[in-house]
């Protein structure tokens, strides 16, 4: 909080003449009547209205645009979006308090008071409550189905003097339910019960009204979603803090601007800055790979994680966003394992949620080229291919690890060698489709390097045999693979024989794949 105040106090003076007065104190002007939260929502709002009408902001920031976030220089047309994170900041810390005054003010008292209306942070709006609840673990329960046992309503007034019309009297009742329905929000299609002498039970009516609140909350949501989005023209309010927090902490110098908007993620492109005295030094140059939070894409891709046995046990407790941060965490791991074992690759500069820094490979903004756009002689062509031949059996003999979406699309051609990224999908061998992966990822590598007129590269099956160490034999494709999916289930059914808990972080304690030849 102190440090985006500081970062404040230097950068947007209007802004923190309006902070002085208002999270610290009583604002002077007192005839404001609603938060300052929502005021700012509300221009928030507009400015993304205009902003999505007008369609000025450029696909892709260029890099040569002057820096997005940096210490020293702030645009200040995002001096909103920074007293919105101070206000977030303020409001979290709030609540924080709140919460531990309400565990001193109940002690160990069994009946405890709930101070939970005077949080700032409406739970809905807090990312860790309202975010959570999204997509798939929806409709893995129909969101539709009546909880509530059917039971038959009750009847209103009953006893003596039973003709007394009283307002628990069906027909009135019915009407009067029938009438309320236009209460409902506009969206909710309600007929044309309304004008007729239609009686709506309180049952069927209370039915109704769930489902239209819940349809009303779920539209709001998907709009919500839509917001939180990690797009692909910039990233959400929520990214954007941690990212300062990146600057303001001194980690990051200046984030000069975006250097890929791919399937997954948006990469940019930063200066380093230091960590502190001790610890180790931030790259000159880092790459900031933002994993995006819309979820579509993940839940393609689950497969690569969810049967990653070192992610299994917890896959399957998180909801998508802690899996989207598992995404992050998992190219973490597995570009350590990289790292240590010499092979050409980004260095983990720091991972905070769905944000991995590391090392920028290229030089002065300017990202290396993929294999795929550079033009290689048949020289240099002729060592890249010895060094993804090098590197695949390194990646599956010491890291083991497939890479799993390897292509010529993901390994960069710089200071005269090959290195490789994007590893976030990438799974230990013994994954049950481990070697799927690898055979399809050895097909990419042959098909480049042949048609790019490398006389030595290998076929793709003796490719695969080369680096697996195994010896398939059959001739074709179609048999070749069905050798492996024979051996993917041997290994699947001993493994789960075995029922063998393995670390997740320690390479060093992980056996190497655990495959051997027919
Ligand atoms: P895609 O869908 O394009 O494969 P992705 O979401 O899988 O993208 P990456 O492949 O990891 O993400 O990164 C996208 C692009 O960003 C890369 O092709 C590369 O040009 C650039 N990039 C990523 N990491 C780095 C890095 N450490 N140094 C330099 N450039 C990088
Ligand atoms: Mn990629």
């Amino acid at each position: 909080m102190t440090e985006v105040l500081l970062l404040h106090l230097r950068c947007a003076d209007e802004i923190v003449l309006c902070y002085s007065e208002c999270p610290w104190g009583t604002p002077k002007n007192t005839t404001i009547s609603c938060s300052l939260a929502d005021v700012m929502s509300e221009q928030l709002a507009k400015e993304l209205q205009l902003e999505e009408e007008n369609s000025a902001f450029p696909e892709v920031v260029s890099v040569v645009e002057g820096s997005l976030i940096s210490g020293d220089n702030i645009d200040t047309s995002s001096d909103l979006m920074l007293a919105q994170m101070l206000q977030m900041e303020f409001d979290r810390e709030y609540d924080a308090q709140l919460r531990r005054e309400e565990k001193k003010f109940n002690g160990d008292s069994k009946v405890s008071i709930s101070f939970e209306n005077y949080r700032k942070v409406h739970p809905f709006e807090d990312s860790d409550s309202s975010e959570d609840e999204v997509d798939w673990q929806d409709t893995r329960h129909d969101p539709y189905r009546a909880d509530k046992p059917t039971t038959t309503p009750k009847r209103g007034f009953i006893g003596k003097g039973k003709d007394i019309t009283t307002k628990h009297d069906e027909v009135v009742c019915g009407r009067k339910n029938t009438a309320r329905m236009e209460n409902f929000a506009p969206e909710f299609q309600v007929g044309d019960g309304i004008g007729m002498d239609l009686k709506l039970s309180n049952h069927v009516f209370n039915a109704l009204k769930q489902h239209a609140y819940s349809e009303e909350r779920r539209s709001a949501r998907l709009h919500e979603k839509k917001e939180h989005s990690t797009a692909e023209k910039a990233v959400d309010p929520k990214t954007r803090l941690l990212l300062y927090k990146m600057v303001n902490s001194g980690m990051l110098e200046t984030i000069t601007g975006c250097i890929s908007t791919g399937k997954e993620s948006v990469v940019f492109h930063a200066y380093g800055g230091s960590l502190g005295e001790e610890a180790k030094s931030v790259p000159s140059e880092c790459a900031i790979k933002v994993f995006k939070t819309t979820l579509n894409e993940f839940k393609n891709r689950d497969k690569y994680i969810k049967d990653d046995y070192r992610f299994k046990d917890r896959f399957s407790k998180l909801n998508p966003r802690k899996i989207i941060r598992m995404w992050a965490e998992k190219e973490m791991h597995n570009l350590t394992r990289m790292q240590k074992a010499g092979i050409p690759c980004p260095e983990v500069v720091t991972l905070k949620k769905h944000i991995l820094v590391m090392s920028f490979i290229g030089q002065d903004q300017v990202p290396a080229p993929k294999l795929k756009e550079v033009k290689l002689n048949s020289e240099d062509m002729k060592k890249a291919y010895y060094q993804v031949l090098h590197m695949m059996q390194q990646l599956y003999k010491e890291c083991s690890l497939v890479h799993a979406d390897l292509s010529e699309y993901n390994m960069l051609w710089h200071g005269g060698q090959v290195w490789l990224i994007d590893v976030s999908q990438s799974v230990e061998p013994t994954h049950p489709h481990g070697l799927e992966f690898l055979f399809r990822d050895c097909r990419n590598v042959s098909q480049f390097f042949q048609k790019g007129g490398v006389s030595e590269a290998l076929s793709e099956r003796d490719l695969f045999n080369a680096i697996s160490g195994l010896n398939f034999t059959a001739d074709n494709e179609v048999d070749f693979l069905a050798e492996i999916e024979a051996l993917e289930k041997i290994n699947e059914d001993h493994v789960q024989n075995r029922g063998k808990k393995v670390s997740l972080y320690s390479s060093d304690e992980e056996s190497p794949p655990a495959f051997c030849n027919k």
